[in-house]
């Protein structure tokens, strides 16, 4: 956790957001500024900062992160149409925040 990660903070309840999915691992909810009509974000609950950093033992939180991700698709009913999954990682890779997350984007 860290105090000014704006994911945590959105995880903890201090920035209110509406999640779309919610467990004690994983939380999704809107990109606030969409870049396709559907643009879900999957954010685990743990701080972990860029996929650079991701340990073994954190994979099966990887595949929960696909699987939510592949829910959401279908009930936002994108899943036959197509979707794409992105990890942008460090900032030449376009990431911002600093706390990992899979762009759920489709729609169009
Ligand atoms: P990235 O560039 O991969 O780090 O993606 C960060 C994403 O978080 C961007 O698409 C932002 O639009 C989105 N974002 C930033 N702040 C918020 C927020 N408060 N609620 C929802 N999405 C946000
Ligand atoms: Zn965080």
């Amino acid at each position: 956790m860290a105090n000014e990660c704006i994911f945590c903070q959105i995880i903890e309840g201090k920035i209110p957001t509406e999640f779309i999915y919610k467990d004690e691992e994983i939380v999704a909810f809107n990109d606030i500024n969409p870049q396709a009509p559907v643009h879900i974000l999957i954010v685990p609950v743990k701080h972990i900062p860029t996929i650079n950093v991701l340990e073994d033992n954190d994979l099966p939180l990887i595949g929960k992160m696909v699987a939510v991700a592949r829910d959401l698709a279908k009930s936002a009913n994108i899943a036959e149409s197509g979707y794409k999954l992105i990890f942008n990682v460090e900032k030449g890779g376009g990431q911002e925040i600093f706390h990992i997350h899979l762009h759920l984007v489709g729609g169009w």
